[in-house]
This record gives C-alpha cells, sequence and structure tokens, in this order.
C-alpha cells in the first residue's frame, strides 16, 4: 500500500458539490489533484463552486490573491478516467448510486496501480458492496466529507468488512493533513451520521407536510429550541433534495420503515426542485 508520504497527486471522481470541494480542500493542502467528471461542462462548473469558495476565503482574508490561484493551479480537470493513472490515492465523489459506483471503481482498479488507496464519500452506500467491484477490496475505504467540504471540519472514516488496519489509519491521518477531525464508523447503513440525520430531516418535512408549523418556524424551532446551526428544511436544500432522497431510499431498504422518505420530499424531488443546485427546493434561491 502506497504511504501517505508518498502521496503527491490526488484523483477526485465527480466535480459536484462534493467533488469540487474535495478537490479545493486537497490543493490547499499542497497535493495536485486530478478532478473527473463525465462532460467538460460538469468539470466546469466544479471550478466555478471552487473559485465562488476561495473568493469568500480571500473576501474574508485567510487566503490572498496568490495562495487562491496556487490552489486553483493545483487543479487538473479532466473528464477521462485514465489521466487518473499517475494518482497516488483516489476518492469518488460521484452521484450516490450503487451500480455508477461499482462501475467507477472496477475501471480505477485497472487504471491505477495496484499499492493505491481508494476511497469512497458515500453518504449511505455499503464500503464493502463498493470494494467489491475490485481486487484489492483490503484497500478500499469510506472517506465521508461534510457539506460543505471547505468549512466543515470533521470527516467519517467508514471501515469496510475487508478494509486493512493499515488503509483505515491512512484515511484519518489524509483527512487530518487537510485540517479535519475525524471518527470511524463501521459499515453499517448511514453510518453514524446520515443513520441519525435522515429520520431527523423526513420528519422536518413530515412536521411541514402535515402542517404542524410553517417551514420557518420548523428550522427556527430546531435550530434555538435544539441549538443546531441549521433547522431540518434549510438543511435539506443545502445537501440536495435528490441526495437527500437516495440516502433516504437506501436506509429505508436495509433498515426498514422507521426510514420512509417523507411523501414530500418524493414530491419536490419529481418536480425537479432539489434545493438550492436548483435555485428552489422548500425555499427558494437567488
Ligand atoms: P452532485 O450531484 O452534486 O455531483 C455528482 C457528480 O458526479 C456530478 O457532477 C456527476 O456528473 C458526476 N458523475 C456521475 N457519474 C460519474 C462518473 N462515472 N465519473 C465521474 N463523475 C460522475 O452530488 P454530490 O452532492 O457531490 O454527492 C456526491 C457523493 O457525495 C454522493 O455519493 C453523495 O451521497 C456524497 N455526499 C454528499 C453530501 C451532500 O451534502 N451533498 C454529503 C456527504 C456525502
Amino acid at each position: 500500500m502506497r504511504a501517505l508520504e508518498d502521496v503527491e497527486t490526488v484523483g477526485v471522481v465527480g466535480a459536484g458539490t462534493m467533488g469540487a470541494g474535495i478537490a479545493q480542500v486537497t490543493s490547499m493542502a499542497g497535493y495536485d489533484v486530478v478532478m473527473r467528471d463525465i462532460e467538460r461542462d460538469y468539470v466546469e462548473a466544479g471550478f466555478d463552486s471552487i473559485e465562488d469558495s476561495l473568493d469568500r476565503f480571500v473576501d474574508k482574508g485567510t487566503l490572498d490573491d496568490d495562495e487562491r490561484q496556487a490552489v486553483l493551479d493545483g487543479i487538473t480537470g479532466t473528464t477521462d478516467l485514465a489521466d487518473l493513472a499517475d494518482c497516488d490515492f483516489v476518492v469518488e465523489a460521484a452521484v450516490e448510486n450503487m451500480d455508477v459506483k461499482q462501475d467507477i471503481f472496477a475501471d480505477l482498479d485497472e487504471e491505477v496501480p495496484d499499492d493505491v488507496v481508494l476511497a469512497t464519500n458515500t453518504s449511505t452506500l455499503s464500503i464493502t458492496t463498493i470494494a467489491s467491484a475490485t481486487d484489492r477490496p483490503e484497500q478500499v475505504v469510506g472517506l465521508h466529507f461534510m457539506n460543505p467540504v471547505p468549512v466543515m471540519t470533521g470527516v467519517e472514516v467508514v471501515v469496510g468488512e475487508k478494509t486493512d488496519g493499515g488503509v483505515v489509519d491512512f484515511a484519518h491521518e489524509f483527512a487530518e493533513d487537510l485540517d479535519k477531525e475525524t471518527w470511524e464508523s463501521d459499515d453499517k447503513p448511514g453510518f453514524v451520521t446520515n443513520r441519525i440525520l435522515m429520520p431527523w430531516l423526513n420528519e422536518g418535512i413530515r412536521a411541514f407536510d402535515e402542517g404542524v408549523a410553517s417551514k420557518e418556524d420548523i428550522d427556527k424551532g430546531m435550530k434555538l429550541g435544539t441549538n443546531v446551526p441549521m433547522g431540518p428544511l434549510e438543511l435539506a436544500d443545502h445537501i440536495g433534495l435528490d441526495i437527500c432522497l437516495d440516502a433516504s431510499e437506501t436506509l429505508h431498504e436495509e433498515l426498514g420503515d422507521r426510514y420512509k422518505p417523507a411523501y414530500l420530499l418524493k414530491r419536490k424531488v419529481d418536480a425537479g426542485d432539489l434545493g438550492k443546485k436548483t435555485g428552489e427546493g422548500f425555499y427558494s434561491y437567488e
């Protein structure tokens, strides 16, 4: 297995909300990054969101213009998975779909040298099942970043059935090198965070749908009443309602009825109102 001190170039698969954020913080930590998505437009959109995020750091005075440019220069965009062939470590952050992830891991297994660790940012899917698409399941680990990646300080390390102890240590060390704090979860549906978060979000959506209170009062009540920074409806919009639905459906399938997705969540996703990223969710965004 390639050790962290031998890691210079990190591959990131997916340039969406999470992939772009992971590419950004990895470049900020001094690694070269190759960020891959399936279409040029998605890669460009990833760079746009990285630029927006870096601009906020510059406005706050925590990054100067040269540092901002160095972070951007450290990231190469591509649509060709073969461009990840020289990576020393790869983090996958593509859509939350088992077939897509297994295809990506099977391809990575072909393209990337045998001693390279492959991590997935999945929110709910089994690391063990994803790893089974490769001939190196002991070198596959969950590295579950939180959204927005450049701001959130925590990363959940998820240990698959076959994940080697050295690979688990590597995952903690890599996240710590990005200035994140880690905790560990077994490969059980939803891990620690989403097992507890998803029913909370769905209950907030149901409370709104059943007329318990306005969306503003549900969010305000949970923020002031339980000391969380965002209420369930604004947090669901922020995560992406499609991502919340995918996660809830996986948990429902694996853990039963107490994880059933809220009806209104499904209806919003069917209508294409996915939250902040489409400008319309439970709230409207500019
Ligand atoms: P997203 O929809 O914003 O981005 C996913 C990207 O993956 C898209 O740009 C899509 O084009 C790309 N993609 C699809 N197939 C691909 C392939 N074969 N190769 C490369 N790219 C491909 O989704 P996201 O919110 O960034 O979520 C990505 C992953 O991170 C999911 O597994 C999700 O569960 C997980 N996650 C999401 C959040 C969140 O709050 N959004 C938090 C933690 C983890």
